[in-house]
């Protein structure tokens, strides 16, 4: 059970904070209870949150279990029938105000992010300027919410189309953006005029209930943003609520696509409206075409970024026999030069740690799989020196479609590099997968960038571009990747439902 406090006594009671990294973090956004009903909130049971640069504890956070959810659950209901009627242009402003605090806050935000996520403060900061966009964008998106009037045959009637906000929303959110992935759910739920209750990774609550204090500041109402932090223990018996209470219209989740199947399956006894934003396995193409310089600048982007922790992130680079040697040893003589392996507070230091132990295992297992069925190591290949859950940005060649890191999400900092001959067997390689979020690909053959675009099995393709997210457009993905899109016009609509008026005897 849990026990409200009063909003002033915060900090006092919820920053018990311990180590090293925790002295260089922000006490003013540091929260350490749940957030419900516009109240902090303390749970009986508490899980530490740690550094996984350093494996210290930073804070102990409130683990909230199956009475809380009701209670969160209750607040958001409770909240949606006034949230649903403030006018779009006052929703719009909440959001803008939300979105100004946040960019004030910026350094502090990006410093919860390095502290538990671990990225790079510089990465961390890029992070906030990304999820306070989406805060910005759906606040435009809120005042252009329209209907349509259609023609019908019959002239004593007029035909209306009314689109109206879902309903409560469970958002379930992965730990590798920690506050991108909440603000591209939240920011359109809430200008559509949905409420909400985030469940946030057990391993980066922090920035959830950063931004539940700036929610506040800006004066979203008590009920709208509910944050609910949970332990990994907790997780399936508040996932289960969230997922099956009749109160819930809407599930929005972000995480792998086995998490996603099991919330799928929640959702069809009630049948909710679902978005699903899960596991990708990006490929890469370097056709012979290419330039060189830019791809591998381009693989550089796509791959290393948050050490290789982001869905989009290329899994495996497939380059054809003509250029292979060449962009092999560039990109070489580039992971050398431009990465540097360190604690994401220290300058100069471009790759973090992996999020926990069990990421570091999963690189390992998928180097120690390929090497043992005849790949050559060219750059890395093992765990780093700097600490427990950091490992060596690895380049391999040599790489069949056979392999596990050629088939299955790796999700650290692994290129592995296939050499293929023709277009077609690429293409063939690339769309073996069940999943289909990112693709890559560099040519300068106009017929060829056509053909390959329309062919790619994904949501995203990035032609002659190592980097494609932005707040402007359509993020989601194809097969097993997932339901819906996020961001750009038509992520409203995730949170909208259409209704037909047919206005008759006239
Ligand atoms: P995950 O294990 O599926 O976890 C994601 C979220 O689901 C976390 O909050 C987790 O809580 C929660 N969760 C796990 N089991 C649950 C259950 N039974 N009921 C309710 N909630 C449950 O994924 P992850 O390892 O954190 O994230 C990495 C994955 O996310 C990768 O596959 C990546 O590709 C994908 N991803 C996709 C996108 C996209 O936009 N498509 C973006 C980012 C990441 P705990 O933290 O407590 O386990």
């Amino acid at each position: 059970m849990f026990s409200r406090l009063p909003f002033s006594g915060i900090l006092s009671l919820s920053c018990r904070m311990s180590s090293t990294s925790a002295s260089v973090l922000p006490t003013s956004l540091l929260r350490s209870t749940a957030y419900v009903g516009g109240s902090w909130i303390r749970s009986s049971d508490t899980f530490p949150v740690l550094d996984p640069a350093t494996g210290t504890e930073l804070l102990q956070v409130a683990d909230c279990g199956p009475s809380e959810c009701r209670e969160a659950l209750k607040a958001a209901s409770g909240a949606f029938q006034a949230w649903k009627e403030v006018p779009s242009k006052e929703r719009s402003n909440l959001l803008r105000k939300w979105y100004d605090l946040m960019i004030q806050n910026k350094e502090d935000l990006a410093k919860i992010i390095t502290a538990e996520n671990g990225k790079p403060t510089k990465e961390a900061l890029g992070e906030i300027i990304y999820a306070a966009g989406f805060l910005e964008w759906f606040s435009e998106e809120a005042r252009r919410i329209y209907g349509d009037v259609i023609s019908v045959p019959l002239k004593d009637r007029r035909a209306l189309v009314l689109k109206q906000p879902v309903g409560v929303t469970a958002i379930i959110t992965p730990w590798n953006f920690p506050s991108a992935m909440i603000t591209r759910k939240v920011g359109a739920a809430l200008a559509a005029g949905c409420t909400v209750v985030v469940k946030p990774a057990e391993d980066t609550p922090l920035s959830a209930l950063a931004l539940a204090e700036l929610a506040h500041q800006a004066g979203i109402p008590a009920g709208v943003y509910n944050v609910l932090p949970c332990s990994r223990q907790k997780a399936p018996s508040v996932g289960e609520i969230l997922c099956t209470d009749p109160s819930v219209a809407k599930i929005s989740f972000t995480g792998s696509t086995a998490t996603g199947k099991i919330l799928l399956r929640y959702a069809a006894d009630t049948v909710k409206r679902v978005s699903m934003e899960l596991g990708g396995h990006a490929p890469f193409i370097v056709f012979d075409s290419a330039d060189v310089d830019k791809a591998v600048a381009g693989a550089l982007a796509s791959k290393f970024r948050n050490s290789g922790q982001t869905c989009v992130c290329t899994n495996k680079f497939l380059v054809q026999k003509g250029i292979h040697d060449v962009f092999v040893k560039k990109l070489s003589v580039m992971m050398k030069k431009e990465l540097r392996v360190g604690n994401g507070f220290e300058d100069g230091v471009t790759q973090g740690p992996l999020i926990n132990e069990k990421a570091v295992e999963k690189v390992e297992h998928h180097v120690q799989d390929a090497v043992s069925q005849g790949a050559n190591i060219e750059v890395g290949g093992k765990r780093s020196g700097v600490g427990k859950n950091f490992f060596e940005p690895t380049l391999l060649s040599n790489v069949t479609a056979k392999m596990v890191c050629a088939r299955e999400e790796t999700f650290g900092p692994l290129a592995p590099v296939i050499k293929f001959d023709t277009e077609e067997e690429a293409l063939a390689i690339a769309n073996s997968v069940n999943v289909g979020l990112a693709g890559y690909f560099y040519s300068q053959d106009p017929a060829q960038i056509w053909r390959v675009a329309e062919r790619l099995e994904v949501g995203m393709v990035g032609v002659n571009e190592g980097l494609l997210s932005s707040v402007e457009c359509p993020f989601g993905g194809v097969k097993q990747s997932g339901l819906g899109r996020e961001g750009s016009k038509y992520g409203i609509d995730e949170y909208l439902e259409v209704k037909y008026v047919c206005y008759g005897g006239l």
